[in-house]
């Protein structure tokens, strides 16, 4: 489909159109035409409609031409829409139109592009929620708190001597506890896009066979020759609906050595500080949880009564027993790798967010928090400061800075004028 927007949308149709072209331009209707090119060759039969503004996604008037999908034929209609006077789009151009004719906030604007980059139903149906208004609800309730807050404040600072009584404080860890339990309800994108789970550990523990295993194909290769991994191999997978990049790592310790195995290692390292989470896999008894988890493999090797005494001792000290040979454990590690990942996160299915937005929405926390705190201590012009700083966060969130709202709505509590 070709889109075109602005005001010059319906002319620019009616040179790409055949005859006379678009005689009655009837509104969100699909009428049949022919497009051709400067001497009259038809191009293409297409389906088009107008949507005029400002009812229209960008708010001007627009067109969709609907084309047949070749590469070929999309280009060479483009290359005439732009002959009759359209120029290309930018990236997110018409999205970007849209939210600056206020048809939706920044996060309904982001919730397009997640939409567009799902790569899962699970990623598709989380979207979704916030391109039907989810989040941006939530912000629209929390905004117009703030600024009743806001306006309290001010009008205390206003007027200290009315002996306006101060339940701001309250309010703020009211909002405070809100924004938190909304919080629980949004997934938080990872610092590097997809998460990465890093497998981590000696050389031979199995990490490659345990990559292969959880990939469900070859991804690494698999030998008793120590050291075979060098660079960083990783595989995407879905746990529980949640898309996670796996990364297998050359192993720890000193049975390869040289320059290759050392830069190896140095990789290694920097992954591990990057991830979303760690998965230690040891041999026996050398780890523990306190990391990320941990993973005991080879249990296939172990006696009945090693499994029985050790296994258990192992088992209370947080590790999860599994055979990337014979595939035992590995759903129990799956069920770990998700129900960590949505400690780490948040919820799979929840809201999702990017990380700017999460940083904006602990500014809104920490700036009630504060407020609430300097409230307590009397101080409250500071407070003021901190409900602005928190008001500027969701601003971020909602992509707006409105600081006459604030004013608005002083003058329409409280009667200045008297
Ligand atoms: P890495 O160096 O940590 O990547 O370890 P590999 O995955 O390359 O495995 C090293 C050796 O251990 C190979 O010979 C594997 O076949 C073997 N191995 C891996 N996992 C298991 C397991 O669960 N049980 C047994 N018995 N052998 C395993």
């Amino acid at each position: 489909m070709i889109r075109l927007s602005g005001v010059e949308a319906f002319e620019v149709l009616t040179r790409l159109l055949a005859q006379g072209g678009v005689r009655a331009l009837e509104p969100r209707k699909l009428h049949l035409g022919r497009i051709c090119d400067s001497s009259g060759w038809t191009l293409d039969r297409v389906l088009w409609a107008v949507m005029p503004g400002p009812a229209s996604y960008t708010g001007d008037d627009m067109v969709e031409i609907h084309c047949h999908g070749g590469v070929a034929v999309v280009d060479t209609l483009l290359e005439r829409a732009v002959e009759c006077g359209a120029r290309l789009a930018r990236p997110g151009e018409f999205t970007r139109r849209a939210f600056e004719a206020g048809k939706l906030d920044l996060s309904r604007a982001e919730a397009v592009s997640r939409i567009i980059e799902a790569g899962s139903r699970c990623e598709i149906r989380a979207a979704a929620r916030a391109l039907e208004g989810e989040l941006a609800l939530e912000l629209e309730l929390l905004r117009t708190e703030i600024v009743s807050l806001q306006a309290e404040i001010e009008a205390g600072i206003d007027f200290p001597d009315e002996g306006l009584e101060d339940p701001c404080a309250a309010r703020c860890d009211e909002l405070c506890r809100r924004m938190r339990l909304f919080s629980l309800a949004l997934r938080r994108d990872a610092a590097s896009g997809v998460p990465e789970v890093v497998l981590s550990g000696r050389v031979n523990v199995g990490k490659s066979s345990l990559i292969n295993r959880l990939a469900g194909r070859q991804v690494a290769i698999v030998t008793a020759e120590a050291g075979t991994t060098r660079d960083a191999v990783s595989a995407d997978l879905e746990v529980e609906g949640r898309r996670i990049r796996l990364v297998d790592t050359a192993g720890e310790g000193d049975a390869c050595a040289g320059a290759p195995a050392r830069e190896a290692v140095r990789v290694a390292r920097e992954r591990i500080a990057k991830a979303t989470l760690l998965v230690r896999i040891t041999e026996g008894q050398d780890g523990d949880s306190r990391e990320g988890i941990w993973v005991v493999n080879k249990i296939d090797l172990w006696t009945a009564s090693q499994r029985m005494e050790m296994g258990r001792r192992l088992q209370a000290r947080g590790a999860l027993l599994c055979s990337a040979l014979t595939g035992e454990g590995l759903m129990g590690l799956r069920a770990a790798l998700a129900s960590r990942l949505d400690e780490e996160l948040g919820p799979a299915e929840g809201i999702p967010v990017s990380v700017r937005q999460f940083g904006a929405l602990q500014l809104v926390v920490s700036g009630l928090e504060r407020a609430a705190e300097r409230l307590r201590e009397g101080r409250v012009e500071l407070a003021a400061e901190d409900v602005q700083t928190a008001w500027d966060g969701l601003g971020q969130l909602g992509g707006e800075t409105v600081e006459a709202d604030v004013l608005d709505t002083i003058f329409s509590r409280f009667c200045i004028g008297k």
